[in-house]
């Protein structure tokens, strides 16, 4: 394997590299420099490199970089994107990293472009080793906003070798299992009259009122059928949590809008659930002459669970000396692991400064991930 820049400065460009993705347009960027500083990386260190454009929208990539032939191996991956930011908020530049008490400032430090300097650095240690299977870098677009960058790999149906680590913000945890989310409006219309004579229109408002009643019903339901202990929140969540209806005291309300999310367990699955949904929600307006209308507000992500017998989470477990457990955030673990990668999620940075101003990566982070980078490559890829 061959030499890259340095990993400070690769870390730095990386950073100064805006990429925001998000589901407002207002919002999002295109991730392409991100993708072409790694794929240059990548280059340099004798990967071959193939950046795939999104065929919905070309400006945004995911770059799939291989180094080695044949079957297996292991795939190392992260996503390009940040969230939006608020620079108002931020003590430095978030586009400028700042070494400064011991951890490394800028807009996804954590969450999660050091993933990447940090394979480059742990493969250039490991120059001199030869491996059997090959090592492939993922980098994916869109994971804050819509996955859409591992959907499409996914769809593609790439092969990407047998296990895999995503290294979002676990504090060097390993993580096999998580819960799956959907988001959801549901819109009401009725018709408008003088409130003074119900007769005159048809309250969506009311409507919704049976609407809320049943989806908490169904909720009770959905937690006395779903436990998983290896959650803090043992149970699926349903959350109410918007509503818009009507725009006067003395008007019949016309149509009335709620949002929800629901944050199903491992063997839950994404679309007998919505169908469900739907007909909880039908079945509680049967004879109000109300319309109902739903729709999504991304495709959601599945819930991921990894077997904990996975040679993937055992050797996590090893090399961290840490038992794996489960994460209150979502990923895209679960699309690699129905491409039939073994996946774990295992990180250097810490999820509570992600998302926020000031997000930082700990400097003394960086060592030990390396170090457990290095062991879980030679094991999964065979180096002699
Ligand atoms: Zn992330």
């Amino acid at each position: 394997m061959r030499k890259t820049a340095k990993f400070e400065d690769c870390f730095a460009e990386l950073i100064s590299l805006p990429s925001v993705s998000c589901i407002d347009p207002a919002h999002d960027q295109s991730n392409r420099g991100v993708i072409d500083a790694l794929a240059n990386s990548l280059d340099a260190l004798g990967f071959v490199c193939e950046i795939m454009p999104l065929s919905d929208n070309p400006e945004k990539c995911n770059l799939i970089a291989r180094y080695g032939d044949g079957e297996g191996g292991l795939a190392l991956s992260g996503h390009t994107d940040t969230v939006p930011y608020d620079a108002k908020g931020w003590d430095t530049d978030p586009f400028k990293l700042t070494k400064m008490n011991g951890n490394y400032y800028g807009l996804g430090t954590a969450d999660m472009k050091s993933f990447f300097p940090i394979i480059f650095e742990t493969l250039e240690r490991m120059a001199d080793v030869k491996f059997t299977k090959p090592i492939t870098v993922v980098a994916t677009a869109d994971e804050e906003s819509t996955m859409s960058g591992a959907r499409a790999i996914q769809q593609a149906n790439k092969a990407l070798g047998r296990y895999c680590i995503i290294g979002e913000p676990t504090g060097l945890v390993p993580r096999y299992s998580h819960k799956g989310i959907i988001l959801e409006t549901i819109l009401l219309q009725g018709r408008s009259g003088h409130s003074s004579d119900p007769a005159l229109g048809n309250s969506a408002l009311e409507g919704m009122v049976d609407v809320m009643n049943a989806l908490r019903r169904w909720r009770s339901e959905l937690q006395a059928e779903y436990h998983n202990n290896e959650f803090k929140i043992p149970v699926p969540t349903l959350n109410l949590g918007r509503i818009q209806g009507g725009d006067s005291a003395n008007r019949i309300c016309a149509n009335c809008e709620l949002a929800m999310d629901l944050r199903m367990l491992p063997g839950m699955e994404i679309t007998s659930l919505k169908e469900k949904m739907h007909r909880v929600v039908k079945e509680s307006l049967a004879g109000s002459g109300l319309t109902v209308e739903f729709s999504s507000l991304f495709d959601g992500t599945p819930p991921m669970q990894t077997s904990i017998n996975s040679e993937i989470v055992r050797m996590s477990e090893k090399y961290t000396q840490t038992s794996a457990s489960s994460v209150a955030f979502g990923t895209e673990g679960p699309f690699f692991n129905d491409m039939g990668l073994e996946t774990v999620i295992l990180g250097p940075g810490d999820i509570d400064v992600a998302h926020q101003p000031n997000e930082f990566l700990q400097i003394d982070r960086i060592e030990p991930m390396i170090n457990i980078l290095s062991k879980m490559i030679n094991h999964f890829c065979e180096g002699k």
